[in-house]
């Protein structure tokens, strides 16, 4: 997989790529990585990517041609045109699903804005626009990152284990979209708090009972709108509608009293 950014700091990008599990899996190959600066396609002395808003408003906007020369530009360097993705926070959500589909790309171009964002008809050669999340942030740099970082994860031989992000939380893969089961490790007791009977059991088929359980009932608990869509048994769904009951139910008693 090729992964290219433009942005107008696109020296943001090179520590976080070169450094533990991305460093690694790029070094090995799994993936190639280049970071492009918008201002390299413009045509005046101060390099000018943004400029005022119609209308009046606040703050700048990114110009459409830098962009749209850029991104055809890039575009059409390489055997395989990119994925052109624009961030936004008025894209859609991105979400363990997302960086599943956005893994099997052979080549990404992220878009990252600045300012008060972009010009409407920059979107225009976005193949998808993308949001991280419900806030704002001053630039599309960190999101370039964080979904980068969410697809290499993802990428055969960047854990160095392939089976290593399977069954993680929102994993699609294995556990149906469920949040990952609680973990430890030593010492198994840590100031009279014990870890539970059955991790120590050397039992692999009651350990893989306890982590399915234990994965319905906090994903019940901390992220009960995941439970719709998860692929769950007709025994676990009963379960699933007690344990919501229990938690977030009218008359849950202190469920969620803990919760912070
Ligand atoms: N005025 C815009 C709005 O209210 O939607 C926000 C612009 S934001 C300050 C500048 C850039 O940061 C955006 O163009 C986008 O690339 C990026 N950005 C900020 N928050 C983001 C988010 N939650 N998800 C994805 N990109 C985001």
């Amino acid at each position: 997989m090729r992964i290219e950014t433009l942005s107008v700091f696109p020296e943001l990008f090179e520590p976080y790529m070169s450094t533990s599990i991305m460093g690694r899996a790029r070094a090995k190959g799994i993936f190639e990585f280049e970071s492009y600066d918008l201002r390299d396609w413009t045509h005046d002395r101060h390099r000018t990517v943004d400029d005022a808003p119609f209308g009046g408003g606040a703050g700048m906007l990114m110009k459409v041609e830098p962009l749209h020369e850029a991104i055809t530009d890039i575009s059409k360097r390489g055997d395989v045109s990119p994925r052109v993705v624009f961030f936004t926070p008025c894209g859609e959500p991105f979400t363990q699903e997302t960086a599943e589909r956005l893994s099997q790309c052979e080549r990404i171009l992220f878009v990252c804005g600045r300012y008060e964002g972009m010009d409407e008809r920059a979107y225009d050669l976005a193949d998808e626009r993308l949001s991280i999340g419900d806030y704002v942030l001053t630039g599309g740099e960190l999101p370039a990152l964080v979904v980068s970082d969410a697809i290499i994860r993802l990428l055969p031989g960047a854990l160095g284990n392939d089976m290593g992000s399977v069954d993680e939380s929102f994993s699609t893969a294995d556990d149906g979209g469920l949040l990952e089961y609680e973990q430890y490790t030593r010492p198994a007791d840590f100031m009279g708090k014990k870890v539970p009977e059955v991790l120590l059991s050397g039992d692999h088929a009651k350990v893989d009972a306890w982590r399915r359980a234990n994965a319905l009932e906090r994903t019940c608990r901390w992220r009960p709108d995941l439970i719709e869509h998860a692929r769950l048994t007709d025994v676990e769904r009963a379960r699933a509608a007690e344990l919501i009951e229990q938690y977030h139910g009218a008359n849950a008693k202190g469920a969620d009293s803990d919760v912070a």
